[in-house]
């Protein structure tokens, strides 16, 4: 497999020190996508109803991707998401079609990581693929308020303290993922204008292309990393491992119709047209999705004799700023139970006033009763 692919990549362009980035590309892709890649598709036999029955997780009640109803999420102001090396260009950077879509692996010298956020710890950059539809209707996987994007970026990141991402695989805070929702602007993003031209040379599954100019993670995303909804879930495609918290930001990144078609005119294993890639939203079950704003929201103990001062919302930060020492004032994560923030009791300041209003409005006619039947 990596044989091909490297082979594939000399082909279409330069290959000075490309095939051992490529090889190593491949055997980080053949974690995510393992082995029997081929035993699954997104149509007929092959298709995501079918994936439960050679792989168990796919089944499991945390599955990915869900519909996020944005008035049933808990509002939170988590520590800032720190992002290190994302304005770096890499050394080198290379586009790929695995035959389910095209992922981008980059060797540089600074690799990026994200922390903070709801993250218990530092994650390195594996790899980033996209998810697209036949038509701009639709294509992303997670959904928010019953709403397809045409398209979804996916970057994949694994928790240092495992190594890499095969062994993160069997931890349940092992990955991450940032997940960016496209739209369809009149005019083409230049920052993908590289990336969309190399989409040629690489229709074929197994085809490789090395960019000339490197972009770096800052020049692919949106600009708005504060507002994001985040849950705990899992791989969209099998074996559907429930190790992934995810991360989708709010702001979409903006695509012209004509890139986001480039993407349709790619190949699947079997050289047929790969329209689409999107597996379909699953049960939400038990969990919650917790969305992070700028709004000042404070955490409050119900036990405390003092009532809570307003203003005191966490403030976040944007690309490579340090975490403020207030990050860790937050439940820590128990990666056992990954039952962290999420669920812990963040409600803003006036729900938590309205409810003892209320409470008091039914206890003093009730006291008072009381002492009048006494009497
Ligand atoms: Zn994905």
């Amino acid at each position: 497999m990596a044989t091909r692919s490297c082979r594939g990549s000399c082909g279409t362009r330069s290959c000075s020190g490309g095939c051992f980035m490529l090889i190593a590309s491949i055997l980080v892709l053949s974690v995510l996508s393992p082995a029997r890649t081929q035993d699954f598709g997104y149509d007929g036999a092959k298709g995501p109803s079918h994936w439960g029955e050679q792989y168990n997780s796919c089944t499991g009640k945390h599955q990915s991707p869900i519909n996020i109803n944005s008035l049933d999420v808990k509002k939170v102001n988590l520590p800032p998401l720190v992002f290190q090396g994302f304005d770096v260009a890499p050394k080198e950077t290379n586009l790929t079609n695995n035959g389910h879509t095209v992922f981008v692996t980059m060797d540089s010298e600074v690799t990026p990581t994200v922390s903070g956020g709801p993250l218990n710890g530092v994650y390195e950059y594996s790899q980033l693929h996209f998810h697209w539809g036949d038509n701009d209707t639709f294509g992303s996987e997670d959904m928010i308020d019953n709403h397809r994007f045409p398209m979804e970026l996916h970057i994949v990141f694994f928790k240092q303290d495992y190594q890499n991402a095969r062994t993160a695989l069997n931890y349940p805070d092992g990955l991450t993922v940032l997940a960016f929702f496209f739209e369809i602007a009149p005019d083409d993003n230049p920052m993908y204008g590289e990336f969309i031209e190399l989409l040629g040379n690489v229709t074929e599954s197994h085809l490789s292309a090395r960019f000339d100019v490197p972009p770096s993670l800052k020049e692919l995303i949106a600009d708005d990393l504060l507002h994001y909804y985040t849950y705990d879930g899992s791989l969209t495609t099998p074996p559907c491992s429930e190790v992934v918290t995810w991360i989708d930001f709010k702001e979409p990144i903006l695509l012209s119709h004509a890139q986001v078609q480039a993407f349709r005119a790619l190949k699947d294993e079997d050289g047929h047209p790969l329209t689409h890639n999107f597996r379909p939203v699953q049960p939400l079950g038990d969990r919650v999705v917790l969305f992070n704003t700028d709004e000042m929201i404070k955490q409050v103990d119900l036990d405390a004799d003092v009532p809570p001062e307003v203003g005191e919302g966490v403030d976040t930060n944007k690309l490579d700023t340090p975490a403020k020492s207030d990050a860790g004032s937050l439940p820590a994560k128990d990666p056992s139970s990954r039952k962290h923030p999420r669920n812990g009791a963040t409600v803003p300041v006036a729900s938590r006033w309205s409810l003892l209003t209320a409470a008091m409005v039914l206890l003093v006619p009730l006291m008072f009763y009381s002492t009048i039947a006494k009497c």
